[in-house]
């Protein structure tokens, strides 16, 4: 059956840091599979987490990605103009009794309200405030107490199908009832990525296997919030050649940096589609080469390595 809308992917990076080339990687990686079937590809700011954005930091990663020859169809969606809309569906989702306010303290609750990939289903929510009376609820939130909101997870499937990675992430419940509001007012990750995909008509999720957990999280959102579902796609990341994990907060070497040391942007590109398995060693890409010749099948299955080395086959020197 062919889909009623075209294949729509997106790139949705924070702009908390610049990009280094595992994040380009997997950006590559994204816009090639969804302009390889003729899709549309949107960029979205994801901005919402006011304290940790960069001034200056969305140009430089919007420069970065053109440089790679990644286009995108519209504006670029900031999330930070959007926060009536997560409101809105926060609302739905109580409504629904998917969500309640919890007002466990903030020491209980941090490991589930930082970064995205910080330490996801390491911090098991016991689940304390879900079965609150209503009288208490409302009593409490009457005194005005400090409270997030958390989606329920105890009906959610056990299982999750990603289009890509051959192993499940752990079930959701295992990390428990996870926060759509935290209780500084700010929404969650998961709120607003998931509700902005399912919005904005996104169709494939293409992203970093750190995310796997997210992606069972937002899968369920969706669902509760009775959105569109897109289909998840999450490949394994670039590491560094200690095996360790290469990361913009521990200042690993960005574009720019390549750049000015005369690596030209098209090496780049094609060593990042080398380690995608997407051409061989020393082939130099433009963009709608490897558009075309896309496949996601030929992405490795074990985590990219990055070696200096392996870039300078790719100068054409
Ligand atoms: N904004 C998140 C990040 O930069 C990624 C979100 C996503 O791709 O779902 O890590």
């Amino acid at each position: 059956m062919t889909p009623p809308f075209p294949p729509t992917g997106r790139y949705a990076p924070s702009p908390t840091g610049a990009l280094h080339l595992g994040n380009l990687r997997t950006a590559l990686a994204a816009w090639a599979f969804a302009r390889s079937r003729g899709g549309r590809f949107l960029l979205r700011i994801e901005d919402i987490d006011t304290p940790r954005v960069q001034a200056g930091c969305e140009r430089e990663q919007l420069r970065d990605l053109q440089a790679l020859g990644i286009d995108w169809d519209g504006e670029p969606l900031r999330q930070s103009g959007r926060t009536s809309l997560y409101a809105e569906y926060t609302r739905r989702a109580l409504e629904a009794g998917a969500a309640y306010p919890c007002f466990c303290s903030r020491k209980d609750i941090q490991l589930a309200l930082s970064a995205p990939h910080a330490e996801e289903g390491t911090a098991a929510y016991p689940g304390t405030c879900r079965d609150l009376d209503a009288a208490e609820v409302a009593r409490r939130l009457g005194e005005g107490r400090r409270h997030s909101l958390r989606l329920r997870v105890d009906r959610a499937p056990a299982t999750f199908a990603d289009g890509f990675a051959e192993e499940a992430p752990p079930p959701l419940a295992a990390s428990g009832d996870f926060v759509i509001r935290r209780a500084d007012g700010l929404f969650a990750y998961q709120l607003a990525c998931a509700v902005d995909d399912a919005l904005s008509g996104v169709t494939e999720v293409l992203r970093g296997d750190d995310l796997l957990d997210s992606g069972a999280r937002q899968a369920w959102l969706l669902r509760c919030l009775g959105l569109p579902v897109p289909s998840y796609y999450h490949i394994p990341l670039m590491m560094d050649s200690g095996g360790g994990r290469l990361s913009k907060r521990a200042g690993s070497d960005d574009l720019s940096a390549y750049l000015a040391a005369g690596v030209d942007a098209t090496a780049v590109r094609s060593y990042l589609a080398w380690t995608l398995g997407q051409c061989g060693p020393g082939e130099r890409l433009t963009p709608a080469e490897l558009a075309s010749r896309f496949r996601l099948e030929a992405i490795p299955r074990t985590p990219a390595i990055f070696r200096v080395e392996d870039l300078r086959m790719f100068t054409g020197k």
